[in-house]
């Protein structure tokens, strides 16, 4: 039977997610410590794991089908893949650094700079996009601490909290890339690997879907329903349920995470009673 082969980081900062991600999408793999790969039980998936440096090259020689890794690190590898699905996991920026002290007024101030950074590719291409000329100087780890020891007047690295920058006397000052995980697939996917894929494609879209909703469920007296209801999107429109007490409905609906604080205080304002919030585990549309 044909089986989609899907790399994903060993260990590291993407690992425990893919794997969450996997079994989010109703598929059990067995996850022994210092396995090189492992298969599924109840999905024709075989899962390889690998440095997330490697898994742009094993996807493109269709090594394996598929592969879980950084936009940064694809783009740094400059390959011609095809996001098929962002993850929503991994969020990271590729940043400029350059000393605390350091005047810093704008892009130009980085003209003649030495910059420190494991993105050589990705580095160029900003530089050359702003028109600044400045000199590369790549390191494979430990970037931050490069304007310490004197090797470089700045550094681009990637950041998410910043707390490593400021510890090592850096300041953010230019951000060249936001990065999340994302889903890459080999171009030449035979006709049931793309099956495969896409009903892949379909239970990470659904898992994704519920974590940007939750289900709300309140109560309101009968009169205020019309303006409750107004405010409610729902998948199609709010489910309205009488409850015991007479003149009073409970109303069942899906909002939006993003929304969700807005809402509630037009819900309060609006007469709402009761509201409570519940997670979805899964969303289909
Ligand atoms: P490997 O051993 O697989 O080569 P690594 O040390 O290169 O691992 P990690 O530090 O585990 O990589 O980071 C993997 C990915 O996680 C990064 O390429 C990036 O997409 C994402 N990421 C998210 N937040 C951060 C962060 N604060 N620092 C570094 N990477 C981050
Ligand atoms: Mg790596």
């Amino acid at each position: 039977m044909q089986k989609l082969r899907i790399a994903i980081q060993k260990s590291g900062r993407l690992h425990d997610d893919s794997i969450k991600l996997l079994k989010e999408c109703g598929i059990d793999i067995n996850n022994g410590v210092n396995k090189l790969k492992t298969e599924a039980s109840n999905f024709p998936l075989e899962v390889f794991f690998l440095r997330d440096d490697d898994i742009p090259q094993y996807v493109e020689d269709g090594v394996a089908d598929i592969g879980i890794v950084g936009e940064n690190v694809v783009l740094e590898k400059n390959r011609p893949f095809q996001t098929v699905e962002k993850l929503g996991f991994g969020k990271c920026r590729l940043s400029i650094a350059v000393d605390k002290s350091a005047q810093y007024n704008g892009v130009k101030d980085l003209q003649g700079l030495r910059i420190a950074t494991s993105y050589p590719v990705i580095v160029d291409k900003f530089l050359k996009d702003n028109k600044v000329e400045a000199e590369i100087h790549e390191i494979s780890g430990s970037v931050e601490i490069a304007p310490g020891i004197g090797l470089a007047e700045a550094i681009c690295d990637l950041v998410s909290s910043g707390s490593t920058l400021f510890m090592n006397g850096l300041k953010e000052v230019e951000t060249v890339l936001k990065s999340e995980a994302i889903l890459v697939a080999n171009s030449q996917l035979n006709g049931e690997q793309q099956i495969l894929l896409k009903k892949l494609q379909f239970r990470i879209q659904a898992v994704k879907k519920a974590k940007n909703n939750k289900y709300v469920l309140l109560n309101a007296p009968n009169e205020k329903l019309p303006e409750i209801i107004s405010l409610l999107p729902g998948m199609k429109s709010p489910t309205v349920l009488p409850l015991a007490e007479e003149g009073w409905s409970s109303v069942h609906s899906v909002l939006k995470e993003s929304d969700f604080w807005d809402i509630i205080e037009n819900l309060k304002a609006a007469g709402a009673q009761g509201i409570l919030v519940v997670p979805i585990e899964k969303m289909i549309v």
